[in-house]
């Protein structure tokens, strides 16, 4: 334990959402100079995110040094055998971060809106103010009453706006923009105040943005300010610990990447015209299911307003419950229902009939589940399973985009990746799109496969974020061969504190 009295310090920032495209192309042009510091001073490389990269895995992989498989987080949701919608969370006592493994060896940390991480520390070690998807919530009124000074007040819950129509990206910009500012000057004064081993800080806001941005003309006006002041802030924290003549390592990592999206791809809609899928036989005319559109919009309205969707419904009475689950991912104008698209949901399926359906996963990454034994309503017998599975894949593999190359770019086995779970079904096949394109699991048509993204679609994850290291015990040569993955940051800060518990995983 004698290396653990070394004084050391080590600054994190996270960064929601930060591909090196991005991040190369904006630098010079917007003065970016705290991140162009990593590349001349140490490394910025990529950083490999979870499958499917998405923020609710890939923040406690970098937490925790565990893959999803191993903490048990796949997505926001997961679907259970009767085919609903589950959420899952991050569990830190069950899969402690590295701040609090950290203190319970007398370290002290300052966290800050870590991303997913909804839970106070159990150790008066961390000072926390916790993060993204929830409103914040702080560890001490000391903190509570510096983030009301700073005019803090977590990321701007501004989605439905934006969605409507009714904030413009630029002012949406605007609002983020200032959040980083108040989060980056709360930050500094607690810095300088307080004496800290660890400080954590994490910036989310260039993750929604990048989603109603990336494919807009204009999309460097609204997102590379949010860049450039998280890049001041790094600024900031590399010359101050220069200054105070610190041994200190200073990292930044961001959970995956983001590109600009073009096109979307309706996998139910391909499942069911392939005959993998079957929807019931009222569906394709029905104008809207169940209940009134005005009642859906309302209630639509009023989860966007709570706070932020599929975070909340866990709070509401259980019938208000049921419908939200249906709702949580609707567009609001609802602009192509009754044309060639139509929303359908899993209970629109006539799972008797259906061997396989997609769920859960939009994005870069798609996700298939045969629908086997481990559902209540079983389409499929065990002895076509493997054939259906192959069928499926090799049809995937022979699938054309619209510009007519391959659109399926990579497969993944969803058992080998998660491993056999109890507490959620895994998918059977993972696919991966090529770029610029997305898939979509809840729009049907009989006669289309692709559909234009909507308004929050305009820009989504990518498998590749982030990692980079300046400090003087960073080995740059050692680590230039070696892949990089999220699951590799938790172990490095850990090792970095002489805690050698997961070396294996460490990077130094
Ligand atoms: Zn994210």
């Amino acid at each position: 334990m004698a290396d653990l009295i070394v004084r050391k310090k080590l600054y994190l920032i996270g960064v929601d959402s930060a591909p090196l495209w991005l991040i190369e192309k904006l630098q010079k042009k917007h003065g970016m100079h705290g991140f162009e510091k990593f590349a001349k001073e140490g490394m910025l490389r990529n950083l490999e995110s979870t499958l499917p990269p998405v923020t609710a895995a890939a923040w406690p992989s970098i937490y925790t040094g565990l893959e999803p498989g191993e903490h048990g987080v796949m997505d926001f949701l997961c679907i259970d055998s009767k085919y609903s919608k589950q959420l899952i969370y991050y569990d830190p006592s069950k899969f402690p971060p590295f701040w609090d493994t950290l203190a319970k060896k007398g370290l002290r940390s300052l966290v800050i809106t870590p991303a997913m991480s909804l839970q106070k520390s159990p150790s008066d070690n961390v000072d926390i103010i916790t993060g993204w998807p929830l409103q914040p919530r702080y560890s001490s009124k000391e903190l509570e009453d510096a983030a009301k000074e700073f005019g803090f007040k977590g990321e701007p819950e501004i989605g439905l706006e934006l969605e409507k129509g009714e904030m413009s990206v630029e002012q949406a910009s605007k609002r983020y923009l200032r959040s980083i500012k108040a989060r980056s000057e709360l930050s500094k004064y607690l810095i300088h105040k307080n004496d800290y081993d660890l400080v954590f800080v994490c910036f989310t806001e260039t993750d929604r943005i990048q989603h109603y941005a990336l494919s807009l003309d204009s999309w460097e006006k609204s997102v590379a300010p949010l860049y450039k002041s998280i890049s001041d802030f790094v600024e900031w924290v590399m010359d101050y610990t220069a200054k105070e003549k610190e041994n200190s390592m200073v990292m930044l990592v961001s959970d995956h990447g983001a590109q600009p999206i073009k096109n979307k791809f309706l996998i139910n809609a391909w499942l069911v015209q392939n005959g993998f899928a079957k929807l019931k036989g009222d569906v394709k005319t029905k104008s809207a299911s169940g209940i009134g559109t005005s009642v859906r919009k309302q209630i639509r309205e009023r989860v966007m307003k709570i706070g932020i969707r599929r975070a909340v419904y866990n709070a509401m009475p259980g019938a208000l419950r049921k419908m939200v689950e249906r709702l949580v991912d609707e567009i609001p104008d609802e602009q192509y229902i009754g044309g060639q698209y139509r929303k359908i949901y899993e209970t629109d399926f006539d799972m008797r009939s259906t061997k396989a359906f997609a769920a859960i996963s939009f994005g870069t990454i798609g996700m298939i589940w045969l629908n086997d034994k481990r559902f209540s309503s079983q389409g499929i017998d065990s002895s076509e399973i493997g054939r259906v599975k192959e069928a499926i894949i090799s049809a995937l593999k022979g699938l054309k985009s619209a510009e007519g190359d391959k659109l399926v770019i990579g497969i993944y086995d969803g058992k080998r990746y998660y491993g056999n779970r109890n507490d959620f079904i895994v998918p059977d096949i993972m696919f991966e799109m090529k770029e610029n394109y997305i898939n979509d699991f809840s729009y049907f048509s009989s006669s289309e496969l692709f559909m234009e993204p909507e308004i929050n679609r305009k820009g989504d994850h990518s498998r590749l974020g982030i990692i980079g290291l300046v400090g003087s015990g960073v080995d740059i040569k050692k680590m230039s061969k070696r892949k990089i993955a999220v699951q590799n940051v938790g172990p490095t800060i850990l090792a970095y504190f002489g805690d050698k518990s997961m070396k294996d995983r460490s990077l130094l």
